[in-house]
């Protein structure tokens, strides 16, 4: 077995125990390979072991592999931040967004949305962390763009997303992300997603709710931002 292919076996495991623990059905946690900075060749192995969701953080980057791995049924997921001249490239290549956090990307997502293509799957970064953190929505400003964003109509809002300040202490992990669960529960829309989660903190995340962890370091080792 390849490297990615045990650690993918190895993350199933993670996953799996980590909902039991909770008594939560292992198909809830969908696993999202980030492969920012990885070859197309380590995410066509990560597709011959069974993933089909790919989280991408550069545009550029993302594209080129969309281009080498066409011949593939992958399912590209946008989680990194996101410039105005970069939506409809955006809108136009990938089946969700997970990074959304202020209403005029929304609004060009939405009208830059291909018609033959579905609605776009719509994720918004809450920051839960303060000012420990640049990106995300306050919480105090989720409820409203929530609501608009809910109101676009190439687009279809499917809950949070949120990474919380790095930390190796389990219950600040867990109050963290059950905050973001507290505010998903308080918009009192129709919303199926929790997006959070990663190689450190996944067992949290998903005692938490979590329904797509987003795993790089632990599925593809360590990143060289030297040569992306
Ligand atoms: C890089 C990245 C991840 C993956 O982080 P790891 O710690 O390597 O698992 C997850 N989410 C986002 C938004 C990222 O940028």
């Amino acid at each position: 077995m390849s490297t990615i292919a045990e650690n993918i076996s190895t993350l199933a495991e993670r996953i799996h125990n980590a909902a039991q623990a909770s008594r939560r059905d292992p198909g809830s946690v969908g696993l999202l390979a980030v492969s920012k900075t990885k070859p197309a060749s380590d995410l066509r192995e990560a597709y011959a072991a069974g993933l089909r969701d790919f989280g991408e953080n550069y545009l550029q980057e993302a594209l080129g592999k969309q281009t080498e791995l066409s011949d593939l049924p992958l399912i590209w997921h946008f989680i990194g931040p996101i410039q105005s001249n970069k939506t409809r490239a955006i809108a136009e290549n990938f089946a969700w967004v997970h990074s959304v956090d202020r209403l005029k990307i929304a609004q060009r997502l939405s009208e830059q949305r291909p018609a033959d293509l579905p609605p776009l799957n719509i994720c918004i970064q809450v920051n839960v962390s303060g000012e420990a953190s640049k990106s995300g929505c306050t919480p105090k400003d989720l409820p409203a763009l929530a609501q608009a964003i809910s109101a676009l109509p190439n687009l279809r809002l499917r809950g949070l997303m949120a990474i919380p300040e790095p930390t190796e202490d389990s219950d600040e992990q867990n109050a963290a992300f059950a905050a973001v669960r507290t505010l998903q529960d308080q918009l009192n829309l129709p919303l199926d997603t929790l997006s959070m989660g990663m190689s450190h903190d996944l067992e949290a995340a998903i005692a938490q709710g979590a329904t797509w962890v987003r795993i790089g370091t632990a599925l593809f080792g360590a990143r060289n931002y030297g040569q992306p």
